[in-house]
Formats: C-alpha cells, sequence, structure tokens
C-alpha cells in the first residue's frame, strides 16, 4: 500500500479559480518527491493541501490509507520548510530548534539530546548560541531545515526552500537536502520552479503546468522519455530544440534540409504520419559537428552560426536553421566562427517526433 495517495484531487479557491484539476499520486515511504513547473502551475497549492493548510475542495488524500482531508496540520505528521524560513529574530539557533518541542512540553533532557544530534548532522553545532542575523543565508536555511526535522515526522515538505539563497548556496544545500534525506528516511515533498534541483534530488518527479500534472517519472524517464512538447522542452538546460515541418511525400524539412522520416522511424509509422505538421525535437547535447561525411546513422543538417557563448565545460552555440533559431551544446573546444555555415548531425536513436497540434510524443517504432 502506498504511503501518500493523492486520488481524484482538485483545487477550486472561493472565487472560482480551478487551480489544480484532478491530481493523482502515489508516494511510497521514503520517496523524495519533486513537484515542479512554471509559476502559478499549482504546486504549491498540491504542497498546502498536503500539509492541512489549504482545503481539498474534491478528491480524497490518505496517508498510511487513512483518510484525512479533514485533519489539521498537527495531526497529520507532517513537517513543513516554507521559501520565506522565518525564523525567530529574537532567538538563538538552539532556542529556534528547540521552540516547537519546548511547546509540546518534551523533556529538557531529550530536547537537548535532539538539538545536538541535529545540529551536527546540519553542521550548525559551533553556531547554537548566535541569533539568525549572525548566520548566513546557507545558515539560516539550514537552521530553518533543522527546526522541522527534529520533530522526527514521517512526511517532510518544502515549498521553495533555496529560493533565497545565490547559486553557490543552492547547490551546496541542495546536495545536503539530499544526505538529511537518506539520513531521516522521511518521505519528502519538494517543491521547486528549477529543473535542475528536480533532476538532482528526485527520486521521481511531478511534471505540472496550468493545474494539471503533465507527466511522473524518474529523472531519468523524464529527460529520455518525454511524454508531451512541455515536459521534453521544460527539462534539460538548455531545452530541447523544435524544427516543425508538415510531412510530404514522407519526408519533413529541417531547414533546407529534406529528411525522409522512415530513415528513423518505422515504415507504418511514417506513412500514418502523411500530411500532418509534427515538431521534431533533438536536445542540444546530442549535436555532433561534422565536417564532410555526415556520421552513420544519423540526421545531418546544416545552420548558420549567431552567437558561442563560452560556458567553461561546453559551449552553447546559438544557431539559425532557416530562420529556426536552435542551441546546440559543444565541446568547448574548437567553437565555430560568429556567421559561419556549419553542418550538424543528430543520431537517429536522440530523436523525438510530437504531433504539432497535440503536442503529444509520436512513438517511432
Ligand atoms: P509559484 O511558483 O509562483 O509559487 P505555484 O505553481 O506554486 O507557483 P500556486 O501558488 O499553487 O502556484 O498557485 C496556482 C494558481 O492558483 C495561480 O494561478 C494562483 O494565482 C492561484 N491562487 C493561489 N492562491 C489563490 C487564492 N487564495 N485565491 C485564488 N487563486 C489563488
Amino acid at each position: 500500500m502506498a504511503y501518500l495517495t493523492l486520488s481524484g484531487i482538485n483545487k477550486i479557491y472561493p472565487n472560482g479559480f480551478h487551480a489544480v484539476h484532478d491530481f493523482n499520486l502515489e508516494v511510497d515511504k521514503g520517496e523524495f518527491i519533486v513537484f515542479v513547473g512554471p509559476s502559478g502551475c499549482g504546486k504549491s497549492t498540491t504542497l498546502r493541501m498536503i500539509a492541512g493548510l489549504e482545503s481539498i475542495s474534491k478528491g480524497d488524500f490518505l496517508i498510511n490509507g487513512e483518510r484525512v482531508n479533514e485533519k489539521s496540520p498537527r495531526d497529520r505528521e507532517v513537517a513543513m520548510v516554507f521559501q520565506s524560513y522565518a525564523l525567530y529574530p529574537h532567538m538563538s539557533v538552539y532556542e529556534n530548534m528547540s521552540f516547537g518541542l519546548t511547546l509540546q512540553g518534551v523533556d529538557e533532557d531529550v530536547i537537548e539530546k535532539k538539538v545536538l544530534a541535529t545540529a551536527k548532522v546540519l553542521g550548525l553545532t559551533e553556531y547554537l548560541d548566535r541569533k539568525p542575523r549572525e548566520l548566513s543565508g546557507g545558515q539560516r536555511q539550514r537552521v530553518a531545515v533543522g527546526r522541522a526535522i527534529i520533530r522526527k515526522v514521517g512526511i517532510f515538505l518544502m515549498d521553495e526552500p533555496l529560493s533565497n539563497l545565490d547559486a553557490k548556496q543552492r547547490v551546496t544545500m541542495r546536495s545536503e537536502i539530499t544526505q538529511i534525506h537518506r539520513q531521516t528516511g522521511a518521505t519528502t515533498i519538494y517543491v521547486t520552479h528549477d529543473q535542475t534541483e528536480a533532476m538532482t534530488m528526485a527520486d521521481r518527479i511531478v511534471v505540472m503546468k496550468d493545474g494539471y500534472i503533465q507527466q511522473i517519472g524518474t529523472p531519468y524517464e523524464l529527460y529520455f522519455n518525454p511524454v508531451n512538447m512541455f515536459v521534453a522542452g521544460f527539462i534539460g538546460e538548455p531545452p530541447m530544440n523544435f524544427i516543425r515541418s508538415v510531412v510530404t511525400d514522407g519526408c519533413i524539412d529541417l531547414g533546407s534540409t529534406k529528411v525522409k522520416l522512415s530513415d528513423f522511424t518505422s515504415a507504418p509509422v511514417a506513412a500514418g504520419l502523411e500530411g500532418k505538421e509534427i515538431a521534431f525535437g533533438f536536445r542540444p547535447e546530442h549535436a555532433v559537428l561534422y565536417n564532410g561525411e555526415k556520421p552513420a546513422d544519423s540526421v545531418g543538417v546544416s545552420c548558420t552560426v549567431e552567437l558561442t557563448e563560452l560556458l567553461g565545460d561546453n559551449t552553447n552555440v546559438y544557431i539559425d536553421i532557416d530562420g529556426v533559431a536552435s542551441i546546440l551544446k559543444i565541446d568547448p573546444h574548437e567553437p565555430p566562427a560568429t556567421d559561419s555555415r556549419i553542418s550538424f548531425a543528430i543520431p537517429y536513436g536522440h530523436i523525438y517526433l510530437f504531433d504539432a497540434e497535440t503536442e503529444k510524443v509520436i512513438r517511432k517504432e
């Protein structure tokens, strides 16, 4: 039995706005689930319904098989970390972490043990006497996490907990939160709009858009088998490139290059697409530059280089494929010159096809 079950969950706000539609998800004990999607897609609303901070308009939410729709946040055994970590400014780190337990009337000795153990996990031992204003952003965030995990609840909810940190601190805290999760084993639901956070931290990711789940899967599944153009474009950085074309005489136009669909799809798939508009998708990192002979089992495309961006471990090349802007991610060592004509190949295995109207993926076999 799943530990958490969200079954047909909907949220309609009092003003009539339907923020979450038919949300279905089963979460196993100990899983790290990330809700990801652009601003306004309903991630926080769903998380707040799980926490009990927002009522569920329709559907059932079960913890361990028990329906808890009407239970208060306290009775759901959840702990939550928000974007603004809201520490008590006049209290020390120790007091911020122990406050909740003190309120519950837990024995001082027990509290001390718990605070010391949690501080050790989070690397906060030497800061226990400090006030929040005497800490860096990352340290404050750790106190907020500590305050939540000290209660040893079964469900840990986090809403954009790293968004107030700078890029470097975010990377550090990302791995710290993953490690804390490994140590505590708490079932975690984490909300972010950052696909890198989702990809690096999640056991499974729920991609949302406009209140609807688009796809649920492991980072690997979402990257390699996106179900639609939205997921394909949202997961991966830089995003997947798309070239739209109507299938004519079994071929599509990739700029000035005509490509036979059946070269990389089965014959029945190619035949079924005749006359349809499709989107040909490829990831920037799967393009291979070549001079002369095109590599075997790949589609070759020519384009004009508009701009190159050296990022250290790779270079992003902004290109124009006869009017379609795309990006290639290549080895940084011999960047092509601006305005030059270049050719690149996309291995058949890395080609994606989508129905341009429904935006759903088209299976190639
Ligand atoms: P963000 O990343 O910006 O926080 P989100 O995906 O978490 O976005 P939500 O905060 O869940 O999005 O909001 C989903 C939608 O519901 C948004 O369009 C928002 O404007 C709307 N919404 C949120 N709270 C309310 C409310 N109290 N009343 C009416 N509409 C609301």
